[in-house]
Order: structure tokens, then C-alpha cells, then sequence
């Protein structure tokens, strides 16, 4: 980092968690603090392994299937997921919480109401993906996984057809993929179901690239919304660096460096940021640090 000069530290408007993960961590952090009987999710909570590794030394476990799930309480990450699964795990005996974001739960209800109305549902999002999973089984028997235009040549489609998104999807993807589907079909209703939360982080953090020497992702190696904004930045800022944790900070990197620009991903708590906030301040106590600032 450039030494005895004021470096300007700018944290971008929208970085870290969304309200989807803050509101399922609080959710499993209070089942754990309540402890009166073992507490595991269904799958890892979020693609953070530090919060999966802090959750776990307060006695919250990762249960890979309803089956592998203690006696206890088992909480339903914020992707959501398919309504068996909540019903078997209710059938084992063990208490459900829930923490399935209610932006999700919105994509369910308006996957099951275009069944319900006869439509075939088309999802427009990533084939596998858990959140995809979870709104197909909520879609009906013909339901089928779109990732864009290509994948409507290998599928048969009904007369009428009911349009959902993962929230994660851009507007440009489901664009298209309605564009090509109203040229085949005779009638196509569509629901916008894409939550603003990743589109707001991914502008904020390439409008801050563009304008600093170096800038830091925080958040898990194995997110991809922490990943697609370090891509989003480094086509911006070639000194971009993802990292974990302060621990990660290699000094070298902001050699001769004024302006340094931070974002994280959607599950990244805020904890984490001021971390490296401290880490990056602590090498230049003449730092100036301004939120909210892309
Ligand atoms: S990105 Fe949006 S839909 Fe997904 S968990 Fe966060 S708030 Fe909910």
C-alpha cells in the first residue's frame, strides 16, 4: 500500500448479505441459542465456509438429506426447497424452521399457480441448481429447466405456457428466452421473479471498479453470485482480488495503491468485511474509509 499517504478505502452502496441470508442466519443462529435440542440444516446454510465453520461451533450441523438429520430441529436454507421435503422431515419428527427467503417463496406460489391454471411451467435458471430444485416441485408434472434460448429447441412445448425465474437470473436472459417462446407458442404468461438483490450488488460493484486501482471481493470461493462479481470487477479493475478473509491480504497487492475498492457477496455478513476493513487500515492508519460510496 502507498505509505504515508492518504488512501482512500471505498466500500460499495450494495455489498454483503442479502435480506434472504440475513433473515436464515438469525433464524438458525436463535434455534441454536435456544438449544434445547440438536440443530442441523439441510444442506450447508449458504456457499460461505467460514459461516458454515462459525455455525458449526455453536453446535449447528449440515445434514446432506432429511434422513441424515439428528432428532432436533432441521432449518430449510433460504434456496427453498420441494414440498416433500418438508412433510418427510415433519414425518421423522423433526421440528422444521422454515428460513426459505420469502422472495423464493414468491417464485413457488407463482409456479404452483400457473400449474394450478393448466399452464406448462418453464423456469428459466440453471438445470441442478438447489433453488431450481426446490420451484420445480412446486411446478407441476411438465415442468421444465430452461438456462436460455438453445434449450427450447430440445424440448416439446404445450399450447400455453407459464414463465418463472430463478431469483438470480437477469432481466436480458428472461428477455430472450420470452422473446423466442411468444414466436412458438399461443399464449405465454410470464412472472418476473428475479429479486433485485444480485443485480443491485453486480451494478454497484462494477461502477466501483471502474473507478479505483485495486479493488477486493470478500465472500466464499465456492459462492457463484462472489465469484460473478469478481469477474464483474476484474473486466473492470484488473487488480481485483477475491478472498475469503483478511487473512488472504497480501500487502503486495496495494504497493502504490490510493484508491481501494471492497464488495461482497450476497452471503458475506458484514462481520467479514469490517475484518478486512480493519486488516486494510491497520497497514495505513492514514486511511480514509466511506461507505456506500460506488
Ligand atoms: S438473493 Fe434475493 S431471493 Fe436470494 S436469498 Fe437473497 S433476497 Fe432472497
Amino acid at each position: 500500500m502507498a505509505s504515508s499517504q492518504v488512501v482512500r478505502i471505498r466500500v460499495a452502496q450494495h455489498a454483503g448479505v442479502c435480506y434472504g441470508v440475513e433473515r436464515a442466519l438469525k433464524l438458525t443462529i436463535d434455534a441454536a441459542s435456544a438449544a434445547r435440542q440438536p440443530v442441523c440444516t439441510l444442506g450447508p446454510l449458504i456457499h460461505n465456509p467460514r459461516v458454515v465453520a462459525e455455525l458449526s461451533a455453536a453446535g449447528v450441523g449440515t445434514a446432506g438429506s432429511v434422513d441424515e438429520a439428528e432428532a432436533g430441529t432441521l432449518v430449510i436454507r433460504a434456496h427453498g426447497v420441494v414440498p416433500q421435503a418438508i412433510e418427510s422431515a415433519k414425518q421423522h419428527g423433526l421440528d422444521v424452521i422454515d428460513a426459505t427467503c420469502p422472495y423464493v417463496k414468491k417464485v413457488h406460489h407463482a409456479a404452483a399457480r400457473l400449474a394450478a391454471d393448466g399452464y406448462q411451467v418453464i423456469v428459466v435458471g440453471e438445470s441442478g441448481h438447489p433453488e431450481v430444485e426446490g420451484i420445480l416441485g412446486h411446478a407441476g408434472d411438465g415442468a421444465v429447466v430452461v438456462s436460455g434460448i438453445d434449450d427450447l429447441n430440445d424440448i416439446v412445448l404445450g399450447k400455453r405456457v407459464g414463465v418463472v425465474v430463478q431469483t438470480t437470473q437477469t432481466d436480458e436472459r428472461l428477455g430472450q428466452v420470452v422473446a423466442s417462446l411468444v414466436a412458438r407458442v399461443g399464449e405465454v404468461r410470464v412472472i418476473n421473479t428475479i429479486c433485485k438483490a444480485t443485480h443491485e450488488r453486480q451494478e454497484s460493484a462494477e461502477r466501483l471498479a471502474s473507478s479505483v486501482d485495486a479493488m477486493v471481493v470478500i465472500g466464499g470461493k465456492n459462492s457463484g453470485n462472489t465469484r460473478r462479481l469478481a469477474q464483474i470487477c476484474a473486466a473492470q479493475c484488473p487488480s481485483t482480488y477475491h478472498v475469503e478473509d483478511a487473512d488472504e491480504l497480501d500487502p503486495i497487492w496495494f504497493q502504490d495503491v490510493r484508491n481501494i475498492g471492497l464488495t461482497a457477496g450476497a452471503s458475506t455478513p458484514p462481520a467479514h468485511i469490517h475484518q478486512v476493513i480493519d486488516r486494510l487500515v491497520a497497514c495505513n492508519p492514514d486511511s480514509s474509509v466511506e461507505w456506500n460510496r460506488d
